[in-house]
């Protein structure tokens, strides 16, 4: 029964197992004795454990008596029928000893590898009972809505028998219903619902009530790689209208395109000749030998060469280039170039080639720039353009020489300045817009970054193909992509509140995940999340059979070579699986199949609602299924009956994805729990992958071993070198990931700091005393800029000190008051807070009267007194957030152009990372205090004002939602100041 577990043995992982392997053990013994029960004595147990981890059992403690339970509870279960995603199945799970070891590894926080089909979902049922004992928040992490309630309806079964509430969280729950479902033991959700929910409680909540989560226990999340490797590259941010749009995209879009046509026809007009060239010189004959050339023709040629070399950087996707490309004799020599123009010596003189074109497209490095030609076309032909289109100001000098004029007094001298601001700002907009811009026309690609959906730009998910409708690319560039498409140009946005994946899970205390591919990300796992992966054995032997890829030179002959492959094994019966890179290839793949009249069904970004009905037919005889790389994660296929004595399913690979893991999941889409299945990738030069990230010594190779048209190459360096090809890039977008987490992590201290702040103020029963304090804290840090030592005239300021506190608030002071030999700082200090709290009980006095006074005149009869401290309360709480909130919003865009901003020094030889750290770091300084210094200046500011009768009731503090839905029900806090008496438009802000 143990064989599983001594092949491992000897490794670290197999030393690991073992251990575990003795606890599966126990738990079996356990469970045996449990089967004695009855079902009321099983069912007691949950209450017994609770009570036991009350007085003082750890959860590791009742780890196997706890898993026994569950397995114990789905043997109990067998045969019984549970209602799943809308119809009744029955149960027939007991879980195996791999299951029960992998559950183990998931309590001790692991990422678990368990293959497809091995039972994940149960798996994880163990854990979730353990750990959800403790009555602490215990979340389980989903790929999409769909299977967060399909799992938590079918696992429910076991939960509800064992007296837990299970919930899932989707999309459609309403937020008021929220805060009660995650008082539930377990809840299932997708990592945009649970990192939302987080960011709305911290950042639009304007009450504890409206809070709706309750903590971050622990949390397994499904197809961890998925989820924290491929999503963690988009940040969660909520965003909504800004005031003071800028934008200019809708100006901007025909001057881009303008640029771009003209560079496309540029490159058009060089590829054009540079082939009648070598057409001429009898170099570009199918197949043949290249003709010996003369001197002079050789010449010639090394010109046409040049210009191809420069097409291939300013128009990489070509259509005569991409052909021409396909000779893999004229394909080394562009590469050649390559090499010869990156040598240091040629430096000059790559600048000087490049200078001809209008743009410079790196497609690897994903960027691109206007070059001196392009900037002198932009200003010189195109109308409505200027060269401070690239111009920017600076600031510094431009106030110093405006301080210069004379004859300006300082009320001219401020207008200028103004002025001057205002045109910096436009400019620094006008250029952001512009770089945004040529991003879309460069590098999106429609059907391939994003598609248009009901005139709407939705970005699909590189890595697995599906949509992510509701998600931006940030900072312009949706804006941009949507004047490109000529869609409607949403509204600018403004950040109101972001974290990144990464940062919200780190929030768990304990963190576990699975999934059927994490070692080559092991790493990173280990890394970032101190995740450990632990390979955990099949159940069944795998008999999966993979074959070596067929390599082809051409797309055209490696679309000719599948479709040959397709036939065949659609002839047998049986079904396939064909995996794309993108909803492009997906269709164009379609029409190929359908042309050789091959029936089939797309599964893809443009049809996903359908995907588990999709998946759940694709192991039927002769079904033949296209999908993007979602291909059913977390849905999988089950052979149809007589499949398995076929052969299984076929699962084709259409490329070599850029990360070897996608590759992996595809694979293993098929020879599930024991079943029979092949797979085979195929692969040609013109791929992506091998476009971009082989080397050049590959092609030297490809023009000695050239198959004749048709034929695969096959040799096995080819493997490698693929293979290397994708660990560089795996590589790259590692580094990227770790770039935006490095930068996250300056922000993700100051936003604990802004919402550990704001959670006081929320939470703390009376608002006044932190008001109070905040007065205090003002005063006390005022003074330590105006008393720094006495021994300079500047250095000790008591008339400027009492100048501030007199402006700031009603207050005074004799002429003289701090201005006492024998007075230090400490006495002073307190003189100003005395006064000034003094004050501020009397505003609050005062407004209580006032009132009262309402009260009065409103409810004349009314014999019930207002309980205005509470009131007072309230609205010295609205105002502390709102002012938190509007500061921090501002400081978020303050970020966000900073980041930017360090960018582009990184030309001058500085670190970026060091420099952003460095200025965030200030400006969240400043940050903090001009926040409680206007706090303290809006608390004596208020008024409470009647109602004028005609305003609707309703009205309440305007503050930005993020989605609309949000705006559902009234919370409790707003009823209460919405109650007859008061409501929030008496709050009169200035
Ligand atoms: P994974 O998430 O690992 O790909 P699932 O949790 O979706 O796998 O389960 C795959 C299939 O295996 C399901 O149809 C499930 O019913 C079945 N299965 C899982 N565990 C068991 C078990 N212990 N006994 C029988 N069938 C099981
Ligand atoms: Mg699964």
């Amino acid at each position: 029964m143990f064989g599983i577990f001594k092949k491992i043995f000897g490794t670290a992982q197999g030393r690991l197992l073992k251990k575990q392997g003795r606890l599966v053990k126990k738990i079996n013994q356990t469970e045996k004795v449990l089967q004695k029960l009855s079902d009321a004595e099983v069912k007691a147990k949950t209450a017994e454990f609770r009570e036991r981890y009350a007085k003082g059992e750890t959860l590791e403690d009742l780890l196997v008596e706890a898993y026994a339970v569950v397995k114990n509870v789905c043997r109990r279960l067998l045969g019984t029928d549970v209602h799943v995603s809308g119809y009744d199945q029955e149960w027939d799970m007991v879980p195996f000893d791999v299951q029960l070891l992998g559950a183990i590894s998931l309590h001790y926080g692991s990422i678990a590898e368990m293959q497809t089909g091995e039972g994940k979902t149960l798996t994880s049922s163990m854990p979730l009972y353990l750990n959800a004992l403790s009555g602490k928040p215990v979340h389980l992490v989903t790929v999409n809505d769909y299977l967060a309630q399909r799992d938590c309806e079918w696992m429910g079964a076991i939960f509800k028998w064992l007296g837990l509430r299970v919930e899932a969280l989707t999309n459609e729950i309403p937020p008021n219903e929220r805060k009660d479902l995650y008082n539930a033991d377990i809840v299932y959700g997708t990592s945009s619902e649970f990192g939302f929910d987080y960011l709305r409680d911290n950042s639009m909540a304007q009450s504890a009530e409206e809070q709706c989560q309750r903590g971050h226990f622990f949390s397994i999340v499904d197809e961890v790689d998925s989820i924290l490797i491929d999503e963690a590259r988009t940040p969660l941010i909520i965003s909504g209208p800004t005031n003071d749009s800028k934008q200019m995209y809708d100006v901007l879009q025909k001057s881009v395109a303008d640029v771009v046509k003209v560079q496309r026809d540029h490159c058009g007009k060089l590829v054009t000749k540079a082939r009648k060239t070598l057409e001429k010189l009898g170099q570009i004959s199918e197949g043949d030998e290249r003709k010996k050339l003369s001197k002079q023709a050789q010449k010639e040629a090394n010109e046409a060469f040049r210009s191809l070399w420069l097409v291939n950087k300013g128009n990489p996707h070509n259509k005569v280039l991409r052909r021409i490309k396909e000779n893999p004799d004229l394909r080394a020599e562009i590469d050649k170039l390559d090499v010869y123009f990156y040598a240091e010596p040629n430096k000059e003189e790559r600048f000087k080639t490049l200078a001809q074109l209008y743009l410079i497209v790196d497609e690897k490095a994903s960027e691109y720039e206007l070059t001196d030609q392009g900037i002198h076309y932009w200003v010189e032909s195109i109308e409505g353009t200027s060269e401070n289109d690239f111009l920017m100001l600076d600031l510094g000098h431009e106030y110093a020489l405006v301080d210069e004029i004379s004859d300006l007094d300082e009320q001219g001298k401020m207008q200028r300045k103004v002025a001057l601001r205002e045109e910096d700002a436009k400019r620094k907009e006008r250029s952001h817009n512009l770089r945004q811009m040529l991003r879309a026309h460069l590098l999106m690609e429609k059907d391939v970054d994003y598609i248009i959906e009901q005139g709407k730009i939705v970005i699909i998910d590189e890595n697995t193909g599906r949509p992510q409708p509701g998600r931006r690319f940030s900072d312009g560039l949706h804006q941009a992509i949507e004047a490109k498409e000529g869609v409607k140009i949403q509204g600018e946005t403004q950040t109101y509140a972001t974290i990144t994946i990464q940062n919200y899970f780190r929030m768990y205390d304990k963190l576990a995940g699975m999934t059927g591919t994490a070692m080559t990300e092991a790493n990173e796992f280990k890394e970032i999340y101190k995740l450990e992966v632990m390979a955990i054995p099949t159940h069944r032997k795998c008999i999966r059979s993979d074959a070596d890829d067929e390599i082809y030179m051409t797309e055209r002959e490696k679309y000719n070579a599948l479709v040959t492959d397709i036939q065949k094994i659609h002839g047998e019966d049986r079904p396939i699986l064909i995996g794309t890179e993108s909803v492009e290839v997906s269709e164009k793949l379609a029409r190929i199949l359908r042309q050789n009249k091959l029936p089939h069904t797309i599964l893809n970004a443009k049809n996903h609602e359908h995907e588990a009905e999709i998946i759940a037919t694709a192991g039927k005889p002769g079904a033949i299924t296209v999908a993007t790389n979602m291909a059913g994660r977390g849905t999988d296929i089950k052979l149809k009956e007589g499949i398995a004595g076929k052969g299984g399913l076929h699962v084709i690979g259409t490329t070599r994805h850029q990360s070897r893991r996608i590759d992996r999941q595809l694979r293993g889409r098929c020879a599930r729990q024991g079943d029979p299945g092949t797979s085979k990738f195929y692969v040609s030069f013109e791929d992506t992958l091998m476009r971009l990230f082989t080397s050049p010594r590959i092609t030297m190779f490809l023009q000695r071993f050239r198959p004749p048209e048709g034929e695969p190459i096959s040799a096995k360096v080819l493997n490698k070198s693929i293979e290397t090809a994708q660990k560089r890039v795996e590589q790259r977008n590692y580094t990227i990931r770790k770039h935006t987490l490095e930068y996250d992590d300056v922000m993700n201290k100051q936003r604990e700091e802004i919402y550990s702040f704001r959670n006081e103020v929320l939470h703390a029963k009376d608002s006044i005393p932190l008001a109070e304090e905040i007065l205090e804290h003002v005063c006390i840090e005022m003074a330590g800029e105006y008393f720094v030592s006495r021994s300079t005239e500047e250095g000790w300021n008591p008339e400027g000190y009492r100048q501030w506190l007199v402006t700031h608030f009603p207050v005074t002071f004799e002429t003289k008051a701090f201005d006492n030999d024998y007075l230090v700082v400490e006495e002073i200090e307190k003189l100003a807070v005395d006064k000034v709290l003094e004050a501020f009980k009397h505003k609050l006095k005062h407004q209580k009267n006032a009132l009262s006074e309402m009260h009065k005149a409103m409810n004349p009869d009314s014999k019930q007194e207002v309980d205005a401290d509470s009131i007072m309360s309230e609205v010295s709480r609205s105002l502390l957030i709102r002012n938190i909130d509007g500061r921090w919003q501002e400081h978020l865009l303050h970020i966000d152009h900073l980041r930017t901003e360090v960018s582009v020094r990184s030309i001058g030889q500085k670190d970026p990372l060091l420099e952003f750290k460095h200025e965030a770091f200030a400006l969240f300084d400043t940050l903090s205090r001009e926040i409680k210094v206007e706090i303290a200046h809006a608390l004596f500011k208020f008024e409470m004002v009647m109602p004028e009768p005609q305003l609707p009731k309703t009205q309440t503090i305007d503050l930005p939602r993020s989605k609309p839905k949000t705006k559902s029900k009234k919370t409790k806090t707003e009823r209460k100041l919405l109650s007859p008496l008061i409501d929030l438009s008496m709050l009169d802000l200035e």
